[in-house]
């Protein structure tokens, strides 16, 4: 891996990843892991979190996590991506600095396209812009060429995910009448509290920012309630759309859904939680398989016509029959909805379905 005075490229050996990189640039001020888990169905593709981690330990527990997630995510979700991720170890407030991020940049572009990363939390679609000054692996960039916002995509996959748990529940999937919670209310949730609302749900929202809770409640004729109610809330669905580690051994009991459908990233504290549901009869939507929208939004960057906004569509329509068929085969074989989507996603690795045969485009200029 070649060197320069100020950046070195580390390599740590972990178990079970295609490679996980520590990356320091003294004179930037730089500390970042980019962990690539898998490149089975095509190059890794994942955000960038800018994070100031207590520890390099938590740093490189998190990247590992969380490229491994994008890999089931990518499986389940056909983009013909593989798993990846980075972490940066500052504080996006006071730390991130033009030459930071370009020095990252210039350690994804060492890469040679094994990597492609975006925005996540604490760096933004401008902060990715000043990457892809120094790398032309990079999407989701605020220009033309762009697929903009994912929050209404991931929201569309999201309240198809939410019809086929319906389904599951009681044998149809119209919304009429049933009850659903959502739990936070930025790009994902307001989107998706509008698309239930015109199918006919009764809507019971909550967020901390309380005056756009009852702004939202007004609009759509929704009850608001606080951010501590909206667990214990009886409802058809209770739809995480806030944060991650929501679903926990604290929290599980007291639940009053008959299910959980909802868009944030890694709701389960731990896989025990599954288990637990399950036994509870409360059926989970695999996080990484209902929240694909984003990704199939933002890898539709890369085709080779560019962007066009209605493949994403389709693809994240189709989140309904892939988490109808997650839905048969954990009961088919007993699983925890968890454990059927994590058997789904490696299938589809061990047998290279969905795998990439034309190399991603950049349709992008570093301006
Ligand atoms: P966002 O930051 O725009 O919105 C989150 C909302 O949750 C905010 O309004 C915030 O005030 C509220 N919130 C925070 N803590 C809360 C609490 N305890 N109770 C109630 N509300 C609370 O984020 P987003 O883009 O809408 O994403 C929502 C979730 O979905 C996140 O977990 C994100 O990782 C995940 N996700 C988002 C996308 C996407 O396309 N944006 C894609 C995949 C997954």
């Amino acid at each position: 891996m070649t060197q320069t005075l100020e950046q070195k490229l580390e390599l740590l050996d972990v178990k079970g990843y295609h490679k996980v990189v520590h990356v320091t640039d003294k004179e930037a001020g730089l500390s970042a892991i980019i962990a690539i888990h898998d490149l089975t169905l095509g190059p890794a593709l994942g955000g960038i979190r800018i994070q100031p981690y207590g520890t390099f330990t938590a740093a490189l527990e998190d990247v590992l996590r969380l490229s491994k997630g994008m890999t089931y995510k990518s499986a389940v979700a056909e983009v013909g991506y593989g798993g990846g991720k980075s972490v940066i170890i500052a504080d996006p407030k006071k730390q991130k600095t033009a030459a930071l991020l370009m020095a990252f940049g210039k350690a994804v572009e060492q890469l040679q396209g094994e990597y492609i990363c975006a925005e996540d939390v604490g760096c933004t679609t401008e902060d990715v812009k000043v990457v892809r000054r120094a790398t032309k692996y990079v999407v989701g960039l605020p220009h033309d060429k762009s697929s903009g916002d994912p929050g209404p995509f991931t929201a569309w996959g999201t309240f198809r995910g939410i019809q086929a748990t319906v389904k599951a529940l009681f044998g149809s999937d119209s919304l009429e009448g049933k009850t659903v919670a959502v739990q936070g209310l930025g790009n994902v949730g307001k989107n998706l509290v509008e698309f239930l609302f015109w199918a006919g749900a009764d809507l019971i929202v909550s967020d901390i920012d309380a005056v756009k809770a009852d702004m939202l409640a007004k609009k759509y004729g929704a009850r608001a309630v606080s951010p501590a109610e909206i667990l214990s809330v009886p409802c058809d669905v209770f739809a995480p759309c806030a944060l991650g580690a929501v679903i926990n051994a604290q929290t599980i009991p007291l639940l009053r859904c008959k299910s959980i459908a909802g868009s944030a990233n890694n709701q389960l504290l731990n896989d025990q939680d599954a288990l637990t549901l399950q036994q509870r009869g409360i059926l989970y939507a695999p996080d990484f398989v209902i929240n694909a929208g984003g990704l199939l939004n933002v890898a539709a960057e890369l085709h080779p016509k560019g962007y066009q906004p209605a493949l994403p569509r389709m693809q994240a329509h189709k989140i309904y029959d892939t988490l109808s068929a997650i839905y048969d085969l954990a009961k088919k074989n007993k699983q925890s909805t968890h454990e059927a989507a994590i058997a789904f996603a490696e299938h589809r690795l061990k047998h290279g379905i969905g795998k990439r045969t034309v190399a991603p485009t950049f349709h992008h200029s570093a301006d």
